[in-house]
């Protein structure tokens, strides 16, 4: 996939620009606080239903203005859609090709990316909600299917855990049946994902880290130990059963995937306690080599690399490593840093560099870094 053209107007501290990005290696550098991360946030918006910031969409739109936008032009195979995203405090709208699209779904596949962030060590180090944000983020990245699913549980759990909160009990078992049902599905499309997913984390972790420990990820959703949807609804219907009591004390749901955690492991141990710094940075950099390969599997197509800081990121070894797997895929690659020349050796040692400057972006040319 390349983007080809992209417009933005009245999007966080971006008043308006347009620029052509090379299609391969773009470098975004400046100062704090100019807009590098915003306009990569603006990239990964056109194609994705919610940021990879955790922000609500009035903060998307500029101070002061009614109205964000972002255009782009997007080749994928051979064609090239124009995908045009508009912003306002009631809510987003989407057009492709002119028309407005009905379900978000619409858009999926349009415009793949993958972000590389400084938050991104946040999965290994905090609670359980940043990993389940990543997993649904991924797992519906490359599966049409799940995001429908996923609003159709949560919307199932809302009206079980009104219930809950009322003295009204009639119909409570209807809605754990269908929280059942709706959630066997998540759970499946979920562990699909994972099982691919720690198959490739670890060729990529072996790659990098050379040092023979092991990476894994996993998914064991609490009170499931199948694999196949059935089974799951019924293990499911157990669990929800077991704990009626603590759901009616508690006003609320308490077990179910909307409360369930991914494992990251080194050699079977717990890498938040047992890793390294180092580690930890590696092993975020595999998961990430391993999002691009499972989606180009997927669409026979790589998807965009947003990394945003890079210097702070990666150590120049880290940086080799991803440059080797860069140089023999063909991805797009929008690159922030506050240096202008950041070690971008082989592959990257040709790319269009931008100066980000109090959100406008200046094409200074394409470079070569050798
Ligand atoms: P750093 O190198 O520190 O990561 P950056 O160049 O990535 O900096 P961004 O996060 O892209 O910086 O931009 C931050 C700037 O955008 C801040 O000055 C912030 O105040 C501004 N900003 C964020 N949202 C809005 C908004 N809705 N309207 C106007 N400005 C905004
Ligand atoms: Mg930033």
């Amino acid at each position: 996939m390349r983007l080809k053209h992209l417009a933005i107007a009245g999007f966080r501290n971006i008043g308006a620009i347009r620029i052509e990005p090379g299609s391969r290696f773009n470098l975004l550098y400046g100062l704090n606080a100019q807009g590098k991360t915003n306009l990569l946030e603006a990239i990964y918006l056109l194609g994705s239903p919610r940021s990879f910031r955790n922000v609500r969409l009035p903060e998307l739109i500029r101070h002061g203005e009614r109205i964000a936008q972002v255009q782009g032009e997007v080749e994928s195979g051979d064609v090239v859609s124009r995908i045009r995203l508009t912003l306002e405090t009631a809510g987003r709208r989407v057009e492709i090709d002119g028309k407005g699209i009905q379900r978000a779904s619409d858009l999926h596949g349009r415009l793949n990316a993958v972000v590389f962030s400084p938050d991104d060590t946040g999965m290994v180090k905090l609670g359980p909600e940043s990993r389940r944000r990543f997993l649904d983020r991924a797992v519906y990245m490359g599966d049409i299917g799940y995001l429908h699913c996923w609003h159709g549980y949560h919307r199932i759990l809302k009206q079980r855990n009104h219930l809950l909160k009322s003295a009204e009990r009639s119909g409570l078992d209807t809605w754990t049946e269908q929280l059942a049902e709706a959630g066997a599905e998540v759970i499946e499309r979920r562990q699909r994902y994972v099982a691919r997913l720690d198959a490739m984390l670890k060729r990529h972790y072996g790659m990098i880290s050379g040092d023979g420990e092991t990476a894994g990820i996993g998914y064991r959703p609490e009170g499931v130990s199948t694999t196949d949807r059935k089974s799951i609804r019924m293990e499911l219907l157990e669990l929800f059963a077991r704990n009626t009591r603590n759901d009616e004390r508690y006003g609320t749901t308490t077990t179910g995937p909307h409360r369930d955690d991914l494992t990251l492991s080194m050699d079977g141990r717990q890498l938040k306690a047992f890793g390294s710094q180092g580690q930890q940075k590696s092993f975020v950099l595999a998961l990430k080599m391993a999002e691009m390969d499972n989606l180009q599997g997927i669409f026979g197509e790589p998807p965009l690399l947003l990394l945003d800081d890079m210097s702070s990121e990666l150590d120049a070894c880290r940086n080799g490593n991803l440059m080797e797997f860069l140089s023999c895929r063909d991805i797009q690659v929008f690159i922030t840093t506050t240096e202008r020349s950041p070690a971008l050796t082989g592959a990257a040692a040709h790319c269009a560099v931008f100066r980000v400057e109090d959100g406008n972006l200046t094409f200074e040319g394409n470079e070569s870094h050798e």
